[in-house]
């Protein structure tokens, strides 16, 4: 990945001279129900904007917008190369061997669904396998249960430890003759586990079995090589690394997307069409039917541009310095429970805190602030926090509860937040 520093100082470095990237971001400067300076600590589900990227998004509306691909117009022409200007752009970020890997989507869950459709309907037979893990994400669920209604496959899950880490000891003996492939998130979005994935596909690979990365929670925290990884296939959103909605990416192995067939048919994946006989376009064209969003990839590689101006290595020092705090600032609390690994997580933190006045010994989750309550209430101080299942009931199940209270950092965030968390957390505390 190509590394350039543009020297704007992250939140902790703020005083230490120049302006801090908070002020990219101008959602920051609100104040919640007019009183409240906002804190967002939801950036799992999505990330706010730099500037940037929606005054690249504006410019591209007001001043090249035409269909891209098919026009002999300027505008055309300008339009098809600011599109494939930002493939280049994900190419690298990601680095990719070629653009023919890189399929624009709507996001990580169409991503999913185009392999497990496609890849499924090539390679996957009644009986056959896929092995998952019970951190998912409903979206790496879900689609394989589409493909098992259709076809009779078989999903074989990963089992997690107590903490929240995968079972590599049980994930080895999943493998049978059947297995056709592994589908896993890099990075879960409840507990914050960073899955060692290398080792996965190694383990997958030795197999014969490609593996699919889900790399919705891994992309805007932590640089990502596909080549080094060397997964089959990797995918992410635009919006959760400061991108706008509606963008994603696949990424997957110029082999693999060779042979396995296009999901929609329509304008732009075809090559010649008769009622007789059609073929289908070069990659990545062959699955990206109709027009693409091509202001959408143009905002993307903006956003891609900004995180890899600060460094990706710096983004990620930053928000494991203030994961650590949070931690250690968390567990401060009476009551309070954190889940997940003490070590390899990432800048998400679920938690639940008992009621006051009951007893410690009493571990029992019933007993505990309920997670809707304790979201309500901190957005009442002007924290914005997510609650809930987060779209990975069976993990909830696993985990023997109903949903959790869940902080996510970006870039921007800072230790003061966090502070001010800890103290509305007490504040909730004292209303019950
Ligand atoms: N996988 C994971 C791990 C996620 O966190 C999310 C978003 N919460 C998704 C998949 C789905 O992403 P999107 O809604 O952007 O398609």
């Amino acid at each position: 990945m190509e590394k350039q520093s543009r020297n704007i100082p992250l939140p902790f470095q703020q005083g230490q001279g120049g302006s801090s990237v908070r002020e990219d971001f101008p959602i920051l400067e609100k104040h919640i129900y007019e009183k409240y300076p906002l804190v967002y600590l939801d950036n799992a589900a999505t990330t706010q904007k730099p500037r940037s990227v929606v005054d690249a998004m504006t410019d591209e509306y007001y001043n090249v917008n035409a269909n891209v691909h098919r026009g002999v117009h300027f505008l055309s022409q300008q339009a098809t190369e600011l599109h494939e200007a930002s493939r280049e752009t994900v190419r690298k970020f990601l680095n990719a061997r070629s653009t023919r890997e890189i399929v624009f989507t709507r996001g990580t869950t169409e991503s999913i669904n185009l392999v497990a459709s496609c890849y499924g309907e090539a390679f996957m037979h009644e009986g056959d396998e896929v092995i998952l893990s019970e951190m998912e994400h409903h979206s790496n669920i879900v689609s394989w249960q589409l493909l098992q209604a259709r076809k009779g496959i078989r999903l074989r899950v990963i089992p997690i430890t107590d903490e929240g880490e995968l079972r590599l000891d049980e994930y080895e003996k999943l493998f049978s003759d059947r297995t056709r492939i592994v589908s896993l998130t890099h990075v879960s979005n409840v507990l914050g586990t960073v899955n060692p994935m290398k080792e996965i596909i190694r383990i997958a690979h030795e197999h014969d079995v490609p593996v699919l990365v889900d790399g919705a929670q891994s992309t805007p925290h932590f640089a990502v090589d596909v080549q080094d990884l060397d997964c089959d296939f990797f995918a992410f959103s635009g919006h959760k690394i400061y991108g706008p909605t509606g963008i994603g990416v696949l990424y997957g192995k110029e082999a693999w997307l060779d042979k396995i067939p296009p999901y929609m048919g329509g304008g732009e994946m075809i090559q010649n069409v008769s009622f007789e006989k059609t073929t289908f376009n070069e990659l990545p064209y062959k699955f990206e039917a109709g027009t693409p969003d091509y202001v959408a990839t143009t905002g993307l590689a903006k956003a891609l541009d900004y995180v890899s101006s600060i460094g990706m290595d710096n983004i990620e020092k930053h928000e494991q310095d203030l994961t650590q705090y949070a931690i250690h600032r968390l567990s401060e609390i009476d009551g309070m429970h954190v889940f997940g690994p003490k070590k390899n997580r990432d800048a998400v933190i679920s938690f639940l805190v008992r009621q006051p006045g009951i007893p410690e010994t009493d571990t029992s989750f019933e007993h505990f602030i309920h997670h809707l309550d304790m979201g309500t209430l901190l957005d009442r101080l002007g924290i914005a926090v997510r609650t809930g299942h987060h779209c990975a009931e069976p993990l909830m199940h696993r985990l023997g509860i109903e949903g959790t209270v869940r902080i996510s950092f970006a870039l921007y965030n800072t230790r003061e937040e966090v502070d001010r968390l800890v103290s509305a957390i007490e504040r909730v505390k004292q209303m019950f």
